[in-house]
């Protein structure tokens, strides 16, 4: 690690400076991160960062698991620069509509599973999820059925930040400030097999958490259900991969009954498990496919609602005006940077080389990071994975949360030059899809030292 000079050193100070007195975070505990100061990155290039102090980062966490092509693309700055002298900006209400849109919504269907056609734009994530809440809602109005309100959706899920995308979360945290969630969204296990499973095998427990679904059916009445919301593999929750048998189950269900079923891919969408879509991985049939990160590789902030052509020839045909829809629904600039996107992911091949290549390569080489004392699992699909930190391998169990092991070892990983996420003592990683193998070497060594710290740390305890 290079020493920084006076100059830098002073730099960060005034940033740190100027950001703590003027600049609330979002999912920050601002009076802590005053304290620690602030970590300014500023620039980037492939899957490195720098800060201002000139320390060199592997970002194994793909900025926030959307900068699926890699940093320093040129091309989408030349495409964005382009489309932003052309047209910076109109909008898509009132009968109007303009080129990148309209090649972004056909590619996008394009690469969707073959039963789904269109594309509802947003700027984000969050807004995709409020827009499936309302689109759901009025599918169903429009169906003569207005009583199917109700969206049930998992504990421990994250489906965004506004009003109805943390309501549709299951996040304890989030609940608890701002009376969340709203009416009509009900939460049922999740299929956390490694933390909840105790005492069954994966796939019994997996079973067992995808029955919650038609217990909550029956509960509520299939007259009362909208909808049910999940991510394919749980992101912000700790990367869950559900147990083998967990999505059979589900699709036997929700082939039972009739509601809808919304698929986030927020995190999974545009490649990260080695298929465009995660549907595809899982071989699921969702109605509305929720979209934003890996969609533009995070370059500009867009966001969507794929549209199955079940719900689609409703809201089309029979709904008269669909009284929802955003100022950036669309962006001509955000278009123009997802289209650029996407045409990277094909022309280099990554979907398949993620498939092929990098995640058979990356998970084996996690997987030896399994012996360590402190791991108690290992898991990972496509070019997503998360280590499990436990006092006790064989029961699973974990340490005092006082400890803060998880952000121990996070800090640990800074150190060593990596940047990877922790839950609670979950670790997590989602690189770029661009990440190759000595750069997947240098992060499972960078990793290991961080292991090795953090078991030294817990010995004191
Ligand atoms: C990040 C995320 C969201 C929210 O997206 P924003 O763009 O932050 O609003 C929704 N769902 C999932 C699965 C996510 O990971």
């Amino acid at each position: 690690m290079p020493t920084p000079s006076l100059k830098q050193q002073q730099k960060l100070a005034d940033l740190q400076t100027a950001d703590k007195h003027h600049f609330i975070h979002p999912f920050t505990d601002s009076k802590g991160l005053a304290e620690k100061g602030t970590r300014v990155i500023e620039r980037a290039e492939g899957v490195y960062l720098w800060d201002v102090m000139g320390h060199k980062l592997l970002d194994a966490m793909a900025g926030l698991w959307c900068v699926n092509v890699g940093y320093g693309r040129q091309s989408i700055v030349d495409a964005v620069a382009k489309q932003m002298q052309q047209l910076p900006f109109y909008n898509s209400f009132f009968q109007c509509s303009h080129p990148p849109a309209i090649e972004l919504a056909q590619k996008i269907a394009s690469l969707a599973p073959p039963h789904m056609n269109n594309v509802f734009f947003t700027g984000s994530g969050s807004e995709s999820n409020d827009t499936n809440l309302r689109m759901v809602r009025r599918y169903w109005d429009l169906k003569g059925k207005p009583n199917k309100k109700t969206i049930i959706s998992r504990i421990n899920a994250y489906h965004g930040s506004t009003v109805a995308g943390a309501s549709l979360g299951g996040m304890s945290g989030m609940h608890e400030q701002g009376d969340l969630p709203i009416p009509g969204v009900v939460h049922i296990a999740q299929p956390y097999w490694y933390a909840e499973g105790k005492g069954l095998s994966p796939e019994d427990f997996g079973l067992q958490a995808a029955q919650a679904l038609e217990t909550k059916i029956v509960e509520l009445g299939e007259d009362n259900v909208a909808a049910f919301i999940a991510e394919p593999f749980q992101g912000a929750g700790g990367v869950i991969i559900p147990p083998s048998t967990y999505w059979p189950e589900i699709k036997r269900i929700l082939a039972k009954y009739d509601i809808l079923f919304i698929l986030d891919e927020v995190i999974s969408g545009f490649g990260r498990t080695g298929k465009w879509f995660a549907a595809d991985y899982f071989d699921l049939q969702p109605d509305l496919i929720s979209i934003a990160k890996g969609m533009t590789s995070g370059y500009v902030p867009m966001g969507g609602v794929i549209v199955s052509d079940r719900v689609a020839d409703v809201i089309k045909q029979d709904c008269g005006e669909f009284t929802h829809g955003f100022t950036y629904s669309g962006h001509p600039v955000a278009a123009a940077a997802a289209l650029e996107n996407i045409r990277i992911i094909e022309q280099e091949k990554l979907v398949e080389r993620v498939a092929k290549d990098t995640s058979p390569y990356l998970q084996s080489a996690l997987q030896q990071l399994a012996e360590h004392p402190l791991v108690g699992e290992v898991r990972g699909i496509g070019l997503v994975a998360a280590i499990e930190l436990v006092k006790d391998k064989a029961t699973h169990q974990r340490f005092d949360s006082n400890l803060g092991v998880g952000t121990f070892c996070r800090d640990a990983c800074i150190k060593h030059g990596l940047v990877m996420r922790s839950v609670g003592d979950t670790m997590i990683i989602s690189p770029p899809l661009t990440i190759n193998y000595a750069e997947i070497d240098a992060l499972v060594a960078m990793a290991t030292q961080a292991l090795n710290d953090t078991y030294q740390y817990v010995q004191d305890k």
